[in-house]
C-alpha cells in the first residue's frame, strides 16, 4: 500500500521497535517528517539515525509517556524542529500479566499510567497544534483486548478497553474541528513484545506456535501489517472514517468459541 505524507509531520511512540518502528519506516517512506517517542533511548536513536540515513526527515525525542512533564517537553521540541504536528500514533505500550488478586496496586497503576495515560497525555500536546494547522489525525493503537480479554491478564485488558473509550470520546469532540481519531486493535503480532512474553513460558516455541493458531489466518502478524492500517487510518484515504476500531487480527476474533473449536472437528471444522 502506498501513502503520501509529504509535507506532513507525524509523532509516533513507542517508535523505537515493533509495531512503532515499523509505522515510523512507513510514514517516514510516504514522505512524512517523523518525530519518534520512545523511553528506550539507545533504540530509539539507532532506528531514527537509521531512518534518517534513508532520505527522510526523522528525529528521536527521548520520552517516558506515562510522565506528564517528559511528553510536554517531547512534543514542544518536536513541534520546535518540524513546525506542527498533523498525525499522532499513539502507540507506546507494555505488557504485565496478573489477575485481580496478584496484581500489584504498584503494577496496575505503571500499565495504567503508560498504556492509557501516556495517550491522554501524548493526545493532550500534540492536539492544539493539530487544530492550530486545521486538523489531523490519531490513530491509537488498541488491541484485541480492546474488545475481548483474555485470563491473567486484567489490567492490560482494562487498559485497552479503555483505550476505546477514550478514542470514542477524543472523536467527538474533535469531529468537527478538523481532526479524526481512530483505534487499531492487533492480534498477535511478532515484536519484541511478543517474544519478551512467549519467553515467559518454559516453551516459548510452544507459546508461539499457540498465538500463531489463535488466527484464523494460521499466523502471527507483521509489524508492517499493523504499519499499513496505522498509514490508511491516518490518511486522507480514511477521511470519513472517525471514532472506528479496526481489527487487524488475521481473523482471530471471527470464529465462535475461538480457533481451537474451528481445529477440533465439530462437524464445522476446516481442517
Ligand atoms: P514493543 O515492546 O516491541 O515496542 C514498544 C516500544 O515502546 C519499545 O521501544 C518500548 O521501550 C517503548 N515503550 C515502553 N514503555 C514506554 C513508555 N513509557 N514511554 C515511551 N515508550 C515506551 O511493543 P509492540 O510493538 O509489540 O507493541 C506496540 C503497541 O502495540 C503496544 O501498545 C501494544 O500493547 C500493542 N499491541 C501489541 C501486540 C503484539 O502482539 N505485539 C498486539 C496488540 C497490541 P522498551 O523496549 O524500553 O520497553
Amino acid at each position: 500500500m502506498t501513502f503520501d505524507f509529504r509535507g506532513k509531520t507525524a509523532v509516533v511512540t513507542g517508535g523505537a521497535m515493533g509495531i512503532g518502528e515499523a509505522t515510523a519506516r512507513k510514514l517516514a517512506a510516504a514522505g512524512a517528517s517523523v518525530a519518534l517517542l520512545d523511553i528506550n533511548e539507545r533504540a530509539g536513536a539507532a532506528t531514527a539515525a537509521e531512518i534518517a540515513a534513508g532520505g527522510s526527515a526523522c528525529r528521536f525525542f527521548a520520552c517516558d509517556v506515562s510522565s506528564s512533564s517528559a511528553v510536554e517537553s517531547a512534543i514542544k521540541a518536536a513541534i520546535g524542529h518540524f513546525g506542527g504536528v498533523d498525525v499522532l500514533v499513539s502507540n507506546a505500550g507494555i505488557q504485565d500479566y496478573g489477575d485481580v488478586v496478584t496484581t500489584s496496586e504498584e503494577a496496575w497503576d505503571h500499565l495504567m499510567s503508560v498504556n492509557l495515560k501516556g495517550c491522554f497525555l501524548v493526545a493532550k500536546h500534540t492536539v492544539p497544534s493539530m487544530l492550530s494547522r486545521g486538523g489531523g489525525s490519531i490513530v491509537v493503537v488498541g488491541s484485541v483486548q480492546s474488545m475481548a480479554a483474555i485470563g491473567n491478564s486484567v489490567a492490560y485488558v482494562a487498559a485497552k478497553h479503555a483505550l476505546l473509550g477514550l478514542v470514542r470520546a477524543m472523536a467527538l469532540d474533535y469531529a468537527r474541528k478538523g481532526i479524526r481519531v481512530n483505534c487499531v486493535c492487533p492480534g498477535a503480532i511478532d515484536t519484541p513484545m511478543l517474544r519478551w512474553a512467549a519467553n515467559l513460558d518454559s516453551n516459548p516455541d510452544g507459546v508461539i506456535d499457540a498465538c500463531s493458531r489463535a488466527h484464523a489466518i494460521g499466523r502471527l502478524g507483521k509489524p508492517e501489517e499493523v504499519a499499513d492500517a496505522i498509514a490508511y487510518l491516518a490518511s486522507p484515504a480514511a477521511s470519513f472514517i472517525t471514532g472506528a476500531a479496526l481489527l487487524v487480527d488475521g481473523g482471530m476474533l471471527v470464529p465462535a468459541g475461538g480457533m481451537s473449536l474451528q481445529e477440533g472437528g465439530t462437524g464445522a471444522a476446516v481442517r
